[in-house]
């Protein structure tokens, strides 16, 4: 699973997570920001940030790294104020760079703005040759910037207004965190496509992408931020907005799917427990003759559970992960996935020679590390692998802030069941139907379920989409 994954997984990546607190004056808002952005550490590795409002300035410290490597405690008593601004990035090949690390700290007439974004626009590039032909200045290459530049020029003393109007601009995907001088404003795109969550210690107000992070600076989950909401919290208090768009509510399906951490609640659902459920429905779609069920550790272990206990079958930790490999795996390099997956994980043989195997994970992406895994399995001596995946077949790319790659190499988009079962050399193979996946996480909500069924809440520009179906390795920028 996501959760402290360090080394490439053949998933879809992690995208970013954005936090940010609303203390008035706290001194210990940097430090709480910090635990919050380790709680988030598993939306992003590459680089991160906290950015603190003094009430005069905006101060900040970012670096490329994980949370504990790019903080101290010195750099963390540097950061002394009221509101803080945080972010843990994922960033693609050639976009790893500490100009691109956020929040993003913009100074124009009307002051300081810290910006920490998660999503990605469709309509970047024509928004940012249009901005750069009327003379802005980009010194990254993230989306982010058209979004702070936009709020910069449209801000003629309304900061709300000024949101109102950008939002109205771009297109895509969005989940921000804002710190200006004095207010912290929590933004979602109006398709609410990234998850966005509000919440509350003694008298501070938190924006986070994840509960998960509330947890653990003893905060409470008040509630998501609703698709199309600007919430903004300052000295009067709390105030929400709306923008004069249509919202659709399009959560990102993945997010119960691999992205968010199982403890975690979004929309009211704990994420486990979907997670959960997602593997009771997967046997009664697909049940399997075996011995034990075992999972590809982390992220198919909840649904592997519900499996076991819907098959009445034990369940055993058949591969273990090795929790301790550094951080050199976490370079987005085709060329080191091998290595990844080989340091990664091992068989336990006591556990699984002789036996016929149910092997559950979460996702398939281009096959890659099943395949390995399936090898490993064998030489341990299993003599079956029936092998169920907790969602559908994934059959297109995603543009809406997640590192997915082109429809080519997408194992699903290009090849049948019968054709997968055969590459990746299983017994046999079942993926949980959309239906399914959906009754695990609730009817009543809408999804963006876009990379199974290729219905995008938002028109994606041909040239993007061409991109993507094209390009040996499309990578989108978070
Ligand atoms: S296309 Fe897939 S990964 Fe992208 S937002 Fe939609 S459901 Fe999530």
């Amino acid at each position: 699973m996501c959760n402290g994954e360090i080394i490439p997984k053949d998933s879809f990546k992690d995208e970013c997570g954005v936090f940010g607190i609303y203390g008035d004056q706290d001194p210990g808002i940097s430090r709480l920001t910090y635990y919050g952005l380790y709680a988030l550490q598993h939306r992003g590795q590459e680089s991160c940030g906290i950015a603190v409002s003094t009430g005069k300035n905006i101060e900040f410290h970012k670096g490329m790294g994980l949370v504990a490597e790019v903080f101290s405690d010195e750099i963390l008593e540097t950061l002394q104020g009221g509101i803080s601004c945080g972010h843990v990035r994922y960033s693609t090949s050639g976009q790893s760079n500490i100009s691109n690390a956020q929040p993003l700290v913009v100074k124009y007439w009307n002051g300081n703005l810290a910006l920490a974004h998660n999503g990605n626009l469709v309509n970047a590039e024509e928004l940012r040759k249009e901005l750069e032909r009327e003379g802005a200045i980009f010194q990254t290459s993230v989306d982010s910037e058209i979004i702070a530049n936009l709020i910069s020029r449209l801000d003629q003393g309304n900061i709300v207004e000024a949101i109102k109007k950008a939002m109205k601009i771009v297109k895509g995907a969005y989940a921000l965190v804002l710190a200006t001088r004095t207010q912290l404003i929590g933004i979602r795109d109006p398709n609410g496509i990234r998850p966005l969550s509000l919440g509350k210690k003694g008298n501070s107000l938190i924006f986070s992408s994840e509960s998960c992070a509330f947890n653990t600076i003893g905060a409470q989950l008040l509630r998501d931020v609703e698709p199309g909401e600007i919430v903004v919290v300052d000295e009067d208090g709390l105030q929400s907005y709306f923008v004069d768009l249509p919202r659709k509510d399009k959560l990102c399906i993945f997010e119960y799917i691999y992205f968010a951490r199982s403890d975690s609640n979004i929309r009211g659902k704990n994420i486990y427990m979907a997670r959960r459920r997602a593997g009771e429905i997967l046997f009664s779609e697909h049940p399997a003759k075996a011995d034990v069920v075992i999972s590809v550790p982390d992220s198919g272990t909840s649904a592997a559970m519900g499996y076991a206990q819907a098959a009445g079958i034990p369940f055993a930790e058949g591969l273990v992960k090795n929790r301790y490999v550094g951080r050199t795996f976490i370079q987005p390099k085709q060329s080191m996935r091998k290595i990844g997956v080989a340091l990664k994980l091992n068989v336990l043989e006591n556990i699984v020679r002789g036996k016929r195997v149910v092997l559950v994970d979460d996702s398939i992406v281009r096959g890659t590390t099943i395949t390995e895994l399936v090898e490993k399995l064998r030489i341990a001596g299993v003599s079956e692998v029936h092998l169920r995946v907790s969602s559908p077949p994934v059959t297109y790319p995603c543009y809406f802030g997640i590192d997915t790659p082109s429809k080519k190499e997408l194992v699903g988009a290009n090849l049948s069941i019968n054709e997968i079962q055969k590459k990746l050399g299983v017994d046999s193979i079942g993926y949980l139907s959309l239906q399914g996946l959906i009754e695990a996480i609730g009817k009543e909500d809408n999804y963006c379920e876009a990379c199974f069924s290729g219905s995008y809440p938002i028109d994606i520009p041909k040239e993007r989409s061409k991109m993507a179906f094209a390009k040996e390795d499309f990578h989108v920028e978070i």
